[in-house]
């Protein structure tokens, strides 16, 4: 293993970009690219969505700057509990994944377009027996069911004792229509994208807990500020990062004065490769708080024409002034 000499600079000119296979098709995509900056306080990601323009990646950019060049705040734990995740598979399947991934809390994939409403339940009944009576289990619809549905389905599934529900519902006003009619906590996903949304969501009385991800708040220290302003228990999420991102995730997590509900970090295994030797995976339902060091041979055999990436980061940096949070 070689180390990678430091480019002191962290800035968009001496980034490394990257292209990573994805082993399922994730928002519509089949390969995670993005860039690596190498600044004095180490790596930072910068891995904004293909159809994002400079001031979307604004805020992705100044949290990749504050990876790079002032590090995070002190950590209050270790570790960082995180929930294996279950894509809509059959039962025996789900069982499988679930009995695999050593975590005690699962995040079961429900209201697939295609399936059936007993393709849930069955799936939801199998993770439950995997898990065991103490295993938590929260289901995510990523917000396909409306108001009716949203709540029939919970209260059918809650059968199995559920956790919380994610985003069973596109706006706002359907998730806190759904929240005063059944007794399951519901948590905010698709709807926290901006730094102004979590209040938005409080303010609504639309969820119970908030779902937050560092890259597109900003950064750490803007993430923390959102779950303070905002009040709410966090649940941290990543956006399907190397381990060079999802170590900045580990970071809010472990920083957070309050961590109630196990995080969605555990997504290294949705990539086929990374940028380190020793990538951030779960050991028994936890990922250590620790730097991620990017090794040489790792980068070099994903690594792909930066051009296009120092652009973007360019382009980003150049807007940040204008963009709340991104300055
Ligand atoms: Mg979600």
């Amino acid at each position: 293993m070689t180390g990678v000499e430091p480019d002191p600079a962290g800035t968009p000119a001496g980034g490394r970009a990257f292209a990573v296979g994805l082993r399922n098709r994730f928002r519509g995509i089949t390969v995670r690219e993005g860039m690596l900056v190498r600044g004095p306080a180490g790596w930072g990601e910068f891995s904004p969505f293909p159809e994002y323009g400079p001031r979307e990646c604004a805020r992705w950019w100044a949290a990749c700057e504050e990876a790079a060049h002032r590090g995070w705040p002190a950590p209050v734990r270790d570790r960082v509990p995180v929930n294996v995740t279950v894509p809509a598979v059959d039962p025996g399947r789900a069982h499988a994944i679930v009995a695999a991934g050593g975590c005690g809390t699962a995040k079961v994939k429900v209201a697939e377009r295609g399936q059936d409403p007993s393709e849930d339940l069955a799936r939801v009944e199998a993770v439950r027996d995997a898990l065991g009576p103490s295993g938590r289990v929260r289901v995510d619809a990523n917000g396909a069911w409306d108001v009716d549905t949203a709540v029939r389905m919970v209260r059918e599934l809650d059968r199995f004792g559920l956790e919380y529900v994610e985003q069973p519902c596109a706006t706002l006003d359907e998730l806190a229509a759904v929240r005063r009619r059944v007794p399951v906590p519901v948590a905010a996903d698709e709807s926290v994208r901006r730094a102004e949304d979590p209040l938005r969501v409080r303010a609504a009385g639309a969820a119970d807990i908030v779902v937050l991800k560092v890259q597109p708040l900003g950064g750490v220290r803007a993430a923390l500020r959102v779950a303070e302003a905002c009040g709410l228990p966090v649940v941290v999420s990543s956006a399907v990062e190397t381990s060079v991102g999802l170590a900045a995730g580990v970071a809010l997590a472990a920083a957070l004065p309050e961590l109630p509900h196990a995080c969605g970090l555990a997504t290294m295994q949705m990539l086929t490769a990374d940028v380190t030797a020793d990538p951030l995976l779960p050991e028994n339902g936890f990922l250590p708080v620790r730097p991620v060091a990017v090794d040489e041979e790792s980068l070099r055999a994903v690594e792909v024409d930066p051009t296009a990436w120092r652009a973007r980061a360019e382009a980003a940096r150049s807007v940040a002034d204008e963009v709340p949070g991104a300055g």
